[in-house]
């Protein structure tokens, strides 16, 4: 499919390019010695996904240890409240440990394994990278060091628990404000000294190239399969798809198996309690171009072009910036970006925990939120949601914060 001069059925073939840009967006903005890191990265990467042993691992890991495929669900009753048009999530609450993030984690980790490396490096905010990288690291038999701020680690204590049953290494950041900002710094500085023997294992499609390409062929399988159910459920593609987009994984992936599609996608950021910088995190709809951990897109500066203070209700979306292809895709306008706010967010989380007896996590609750809105609007159709999380994590907070509705 032919969409402002890109072809779709080439597309994964060139996006990418070689130096890692989607358009203008990715890179590689690193010192030399991270870039020969990296360069090893891509090359393992290259070589192996290629590999028939590899791509079988990884698919009997999917199926005998994540549980994949999961299901695609019809929302019948809430799609019955809200008019014509038909609701479906894609069930990633239903994978291991509960959302989409063990999907690249299982395959960085195969892929330390194949590059005789012995330990896994990360950072992680609400800890749901964490825990998902802990799990892949006991699976596959490696060290596992997981950088965390300690104001995060105090927040995050069922995490925390969580990462270190499972015999992951749990360093406390306490530099400035000790939140994920500090922990990705921390997480760099351990890797320069260490990429000998340790790859670091990015949480989503960021960063320096290759780890916004291969977090999103990793999280591919996701879009793959849920095409391919749809279609024998319903006979027919969906009239729209959607994502929440934080860093954008979930949502990269998801979108991938559509791109070349008569479908209509769209990618919602959180936009919090509004539309002042510092009480969102909706990088696309209000950031602009500029360089922050490695690579260029789009991300929402303060006033001296630092990184902006951002917030969500969605731990897991409040980042200042998205993945370059994300960016890529808003400028191309194949990917319509738009905001839910915190209030639509709660408000979907609990009917759809009471309509179809699903609790979401709040960052799909986002997702879920505009796909009411959009079913409201269409008159007719399908909507295809992607849910990227269960939302065990979420219940204490959000009945404390805002009681049973
Ligand atoms: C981390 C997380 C997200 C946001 O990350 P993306 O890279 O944007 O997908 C979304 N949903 C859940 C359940 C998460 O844990």
């Amino acid at each position: 499919m032919l969409f402002n001069g890109i072809d779709f059925d080439t597309y994964f073939k060139y996006y990418p390019n070689q130096e890692g840009y989607f358009g203008r967006y990715g890179g590689v903005y690193v010192d030399d010695e991270l870039k020969a890191a990296m360069a090893e990265i891509t090359e393992a990467y290259f070589t192996i996904c290629k590999s028939r042993k590899f791509i079988a691992e990884l698919r009997r890991i999917r199926k005998e240890f994540q549980g994949r495929p999961t299901p695609i669900s019809h929302l019948e009753r809430l799609s019955n409240k809200l008019g014509n048009v038909q609701l479906y999530v894609k069930r990633e609450d239903l994978n291991h440990t509960g959302a989409h993030k063990l999907n690249h984690c299982m395959g960085e980790a195969l892929l330390a394994k194949y590059m005789g490396k012995k330990k896994v490096i990360a950072e992680t905010g609400a800890g749901q990278h964490g825990v998902a990288l802990a799990t892949a690291a006991a699976y596959f038999g490696l060290e596992c060091d997981i950088y965390m701020g300690s104001v995060d680690i105090k927040k995050q204590a069922p995490n925390v628990a969580r990462m270190k049953i499972l015999g992951a290494n749990v360093i406390e950041v306490t530099e400035g404000l000790a939140t994920l900002k500090e922990a990705v710094d921390a997480a760099f500085a351990a890797y320069a000294h260490e990429y000998k023997d340790a790859i670091y294992c990015i949480g989503s499609v960021l960063g320096p190239h290759p780890f916004p390409m291969m977090v999103r062929d990793f999280q591919h399988v996701v879009g793959e399969e849920a095409r391919e159910q749809f279609i024998e459920m319903t006979g027919e593609l969906p009239d729209a798809i959607v994502a929440c987009v934080g860093g954008g994984s979930n949502a990269a992936g998801f979108f991938s198996g559509f791109l070349n599609d008569p479908v209509k996608i769209y990618g919602i950021e959180p936009l919090g309690r509004g539309e002042k910088l510092g009480d969102h995190a909706a990088s696309l709809k209000y950031g602009t171009e500029g360089i922050m951990h490695g690579f260029n897109s789009i991300m929402l500066k303060d006033e001296n072009g630092e990184p902006a203070p951002v917030y969500s209700v969605a731990s897991g979306l409040d980042y200042p910036s998205s993945g370059p292809e994300h960016a890529f895709l808003r400028d191309l306008g194949r990917v319509q970006y738009d905001v839910i706010n915190d209030e639509e967010t709660i408000d979907a989380f609990f009917t759809l925990s009471r309509m179809e007896g699903i609790i979401p996590a709040i960052e799909s609750a986002h997702a879920v939120a505009y796909g009411m809105k959009l079913a409201k609007t269409m008159g007719t159709g399908s909507v295809l949601i992607n849910l990227s999380g269960r939302g065990d994590k979420d219940m204490d907070y959000v009945l404390e914060n805002y009681g049973i509705r």
